[in-house]
């Protein structure tokens, strides 16, 4: 029986498709990447995409693949643009999406049940009209789906500085394991699959702590002083509040081109309030006396909030192109590294914007501009990602998810924890079926790795030809070049 059949029988025929045009669609995600670079990852199409209905049938499939030895990757929404959900190895795409429904609501107990598939903001919509509400979600709520934040870590969003990274709101998962076995986790077996980015286990239904909805307050401050704003978001990052972020001088110069008109500030930095009215007003007065710089009115920094969700997208007319390297790093480093970022993209279009994480840490994101249809002007730019991760490296921070594109830092991530996390993987799926090629194996080796970013940036031109003359190539050549140079492929 083909693939195609055997997999027909467990969800039907409605739920699965070959259809060209779909496996092109399940191959990209967010990112711009050119054609070329994707295919010197040696990457093979998908076979078929499934989308199955409930947890069974993700298990039948699991254990379906897990028997023919097939590669299977779950897929959310792909909002994410580190290529994770990308189906390197061909095989099986997982589409979740069909896991959907809010399986249970209970308001005594403070907890909602929920499919893995769920996108963030129909579920805060429900809660919202019951008088509940989320501890935790990302920016990217109007389309990511629940699992997916679950398995790229949840360490960054909204809510994150008060309640703490998404782990600690899990209060049960129900897993697919490799083999198709279903499991229920407790609190602290959830967090195996936290940050797992799908390579552990399939996420198929999610118990979330909730909260009654508390009032909701939004301040926003302008500093001329790049000192005087760093100090004022470390001293937000010791009181917690619900969510704080920053944009940078250029940010706000790009907004007010947006038909706004915000202070052209150094450093501008929105500050989000939940609780009681009395809980608000007495960190507000905290708020206002640690800040040294100016507080704006009220309506500037409610639009700020309700633009949230659209406000990165929006940037698309400044590039075409942009692109970023999330890097986390503990707060006490951000004025040195704000620094350093800023003499390392002196000659770059781009703009800067910093978010509150979990332990003490915050998010930055330089989002640097460019057009992939340039190809050396695009491998210059897409080059600084590098740089800008040895930058977090430095302060004792990190990149923010490794996905596909930075398999190559694991080394430097991890360093001798890496064979540990190896050990794991490998006891979790010992045939590698889940979301190979990424988080544990290096596809591209490390001296290439090294290598490629800095003649991206001094020889531009080169590497554009050359990933033209490796896009001639057949596949096969490529995978069998990257094994040839020590890369872990399938
Ligand atoms: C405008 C914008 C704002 C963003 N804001 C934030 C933010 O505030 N915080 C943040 O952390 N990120 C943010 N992101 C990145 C991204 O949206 C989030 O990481 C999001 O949670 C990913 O969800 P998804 O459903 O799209 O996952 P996908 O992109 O579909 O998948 C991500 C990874 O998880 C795996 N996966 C997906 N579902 C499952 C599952 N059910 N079981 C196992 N593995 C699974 C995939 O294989 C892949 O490796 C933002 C992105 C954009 C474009």
């Amino acid at each position: 029986m083909s693939l195609y059949e055997a997999l027909c029988q467990i969800v039907g025929e409605d739920s699965i498709s070959r259809d060209e045009l779909d496996l092109l669609c399940y191959s990209h995600d967010l990112a711009p990447l050119p054609q070329e670079l994707l295919k010197s990852f040696g990457m093979l199409n998908p076979e078929v995409v499934v989308r199955p209905r409930s947890t069974e049938e993700v298990s039948r499939v699991v254990e379906y693949a897990n028997r023919e030895n097939l590669p299977i990757t779950p897929w959310g929404a792909a909002t994410w643009s580190l290529g994770g959900v990308l189906p390197i190895e061909g095989g099986i795409v997982l589409d979740l999406s069909g896991l959907n429904e809010i399986y249970e609501f209970s308001p005594g107990n403070e907890y909602v049940r929920v499919g893995a598939g769920l996108v963030w903001k129909r579920l805060m919509d429900f809660l919202g009209t019951r008088g509940f509400e989320v501890g935790v979600h990302p920016t990217s709520a109007p389309s990511a789906t629940v699992g997916g934040f679950i398995a790229t870590g949840g360490g960054s969003g909204v809510g994150v500085t008060q309640y703490g990274s998404l782990g600690d709101q899990l209060l049960s998962l129900k897993v697919v394991l490799a083999d198709g076995r279903i499991i229920d986790t407790d609190p602290w077996d959830s967090w195996f699959f936290v940050g797992s980015e799908g390579t552990l286990g399939i996420i198929c239904e999610v118990v979330l702590k909730i909260y009654p909805k508390g009032e909701m307050k939004h301040l926003m401050y302008g500093f001329d002083a790049l000192d005087h704003g760093v100090g004022f978001l470390q001293f937000l990052n010791g009181i917690r509040p619900h969510f704080y972020s920053f944009l940078d001088e250029e940010f706000i110069r790009f907004l007010n081109q947006k038909e706004k008109d915000l202070p052209g500030k150094e450093l501008t930095v929105a500050v989000t309030l939940s609780g009681t009215p009395e809980e608000i007003a007495v960190y507000e007065k905290k708020i206002d006396e640690a800040c040294q710089g100016e507080k704006y009115l009220e309506p500037l920094a409610v639009e700020e909030w309700e633009e949230r969700f659209k406000i990165v997208l929006s940037l698309k007319s400044l590039g075409p192109t942009f692109f970023s390297q999330e890097i986390r790093i503990p707060i006490r480093f951000l004025g040195k590294v704000l620094v350093e970022l800023k003499e390392l993209l002196k000659n770059e279009r781009y703009l800067i914007e910093g978010v509150g994480g979990d332990f003490g840490s915050i998010h930055i994101l330089p989002l640097i501009m460019t057009d992939e249809r340039k190809k050396s002007e695009f491998f210059r730019t897409f080059s600084l990602a590098s740089s800008i991760a040895e930058i977090g490296y430095k302060y004792h921070g990190s990149i923010y998810g490794i996905g596909l594109y930075n398999t190559s830092h694991l080394p430097r991530i991890h360093g001798h924890s890496l064979n540990v996390m190896r050990d794991i993987k490998h006891a979790f799926d010992p045939k590698r079926i889940l979301n190979p090629s990424k988080t544990t194996q290096m596809r591209i080796p490390a001296f290439l790795f090294n290598a490629v970013p800095r003649m991206m940036g001094s020889a531009p031109g080169l590497v554009s030809t050359f990933l033209k003359a490796v896009n001639l190539l057949p596949g096969r050549l490529i995978r069998a070049g990257l094994r040839l140079m020590g890369g872990k492929l399938r």
